[in-house]
């Protein structure tokens, strides 16, 4: 399956404002693509039923979202640190689970981008372009 992170560097060559340490990395760029194919990969097991095609949308929606450290729309504990800690200790505040993600995160170390609402938009256009109900089958 075409990714599309070739459109995620191009975006990072043409605007300085995704450019830098926490920001679209390269490294976060092939992190971002993983979790798009693992929705696919999912997806591609159940081919054609409708509701796993719908989760793998939803999924693919919150990536971008969950890279820059928002949870909220994250449902699947498998995919996201954040859940599966908040889960485990409900009890436990925002900083609390953030902090614990941080020291047991291996990938990115478990810090978030840090872009505007209006950069979170942009990357997440990207993304829905590349993967939406026409192109995932
Ligand atoms: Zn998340």
């Amino acid at each position: 399956m075409k990714n599309c992170s070739g459109e995620f560097f191009n975006i990072k060559e043409k605007d300085s404002s995704f450019r830098g340490k926490g920001l679209l990395e390269n490294g976060r760029i092939l992190g971002i693509m993983a979790d798009a194919r693992k929705a696919i990969t999912t997806y591609h097991d159940h081919l054609g039923d409708d509701s796993e095609r719908k989760k793998c949308l939803d999924q693919i929606m919150v990536i971008i979202p969950h890279h820059c450290g928002d949870h909220s729309s994250c449902n699947d504990p498998g995919l996201c640190q954040y859940s599966s800690m908040k889960k485990e200790n409900p009890d436990w505040t925002d900083e609390q689970i953030q902090h614990k993600v941080a020291e047991t995160s291996l990938r990115h170390e478990g810090t978030y981008m840090d872009l505007s609402e209006e950069g979170c938009d942009r990357l997440m256009k990207v993304l829905m372009k590349r993967f939406n109900l026409e192109s995932i089958d």
